[in-house]
């Protein structure tokens, strides 16, 4: 095969405010895999958080020589070479990971869910992202939200009780929160969980420390709410130690490498009757459509990622109704939007 990598600055369409950090774009990497006429479409998407960037991603594919690999249906050898040359680089991982998807999809004419015996059908609602942000902007970005079924929000400062009141001034829908391990006292996270609880908050994701599972089992015990493993579930190794600590996880590509091992962690999650929740981050609907293609496996979906962006240089995966529904062309179901 022949590979390709372009660094692409994603552009937000507001300012994404977490707990800890502020930011208006996100670095990305667009791959490509060339082979027998055939061209896979890849992404990595790199929030600072994760550690990668735009030349560690550069770094690691300039060390790889994908001219060895010349039948790309032998996934299982391809991928597991990549992710044995070093530790990290999750997200460059997954771009090469889904970009040879969208090759053997386009080889076999078929798209991805089809292949994993899915039906698009069953796509779960996707939840839209509410960052944190004043209560003004709050309410216009509720109001824009106006086509999904269920928000997500982000928590983690003293405001949080404000956000979700603002959030209820304009609208009722089920919201999933994400505190994204801002919160430290376990009785504090009770008494909070128990608010949100009233207030038609459906699910808590992360929140306690990644590390910090004796709260978080505490906390499980007691709450009225589900919680949701993310920044503790990095990948499949993750998964089994968090049962009885979490109710479910937050599985995204760029964590765990790309589509075969989300595939994986959601059947090692089903075997720990445990809930699976697909999310991503600001990501082009290149990222987007190909975790779409596994979202009839999962109870939620988080996947409004290219939702935020303003340059997207891809369509695939559509939303109807609130769904998200996986292309039906083949591979991951995307095509480069035409510029002018
Ligand atoms: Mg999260």
């Amino acid at each position: 095969m022949q590979l390709r990598f372009s660094p692409l600055t994603l552009e937000l369409r507001h300012a994404f405010t977490l707990a800890a950090s502020s930011r208006t774009t996100t670095p990305a990497m667009l791959v490509e895999l060339e082979h027998d006429g055939l061209t896979g479409y890849g992404e990595a998407a790199m929030p600072p958080y994760l550690g990668d960037t735009q030349s560690t991603a550069t770094a690691f594919f300039g060390c790889l020589n994908a001219s060895r690999w010349t039948d790309p249906f032998r996934t299982e050898e391809i991928l597991a070479e990549i992710d044995a040359l070093v530790p990290g680089n999750t997200a460059a991982k997954a771009a090469l990971d889904i970009a040879l998807h969208d090759w053997i999809g386009k080889k076999l004419g078929l798209p991805l869910h089809k292949l994993w015996g899915l039906d698009a059908a069953r796509a779960p609602v996707t939840s839209f992202t509410i960052g944190i942000a004043t209560p003004e902007i709050v309410r216009q970005k509720t109001r824009e939200a106006e086509p999904y079924h269920m928000l997500k929000v982000k928590l983690g400062r003293d405001t949080d009780q404000q956000l979700i009141e603002t959030i209820r001034e304009i609208t009722d829908k089920p919201l999933l929160v994400d505190a994204n391990q801002g919160w430290t006292d376990r009785e504090d996270a009770l008494r909070m969980s128990e608010w949100l609880a009233a207030r038609g908050v459906v699910l808590i994701e992360q929140p306690f420390a990644k590390t910090a599972l004796d709260d978080t089992a505490w906390l499980r015990e007691r709450s009225p709410l589900p919680l949701i493993a993310d920044e503790s579930a990095q990948r499949l190794t993750d998964v089994a130690r968090l049962r009885g600590v979490f109710d479910g996880i937050n599985i995204k590509l760029m964590k765990c490498t790309g589509l075969r091992e989300a595939h994986r962690m959601i059947t090692a999650a089903r075997a720990l009757e445990m809930k699976v929740m697909l999310g991503c981050m600001t990501e082009t609907s290149c990222a987007i459509s190909a975790a779409a293609q596994l979202a009839p496996l999962a109870d939620w979906a988080d996947l409004d990622g290219a939702l935020l962006i303003t340059n997207d240089p891809f369509d695939g995966a559509t939303f109807d109704n609130g769904r998200i529904l996986p292309s039906a062309r083949p591979g991951i179901g995307v095509r480069r939007r035409v510029t002018s």
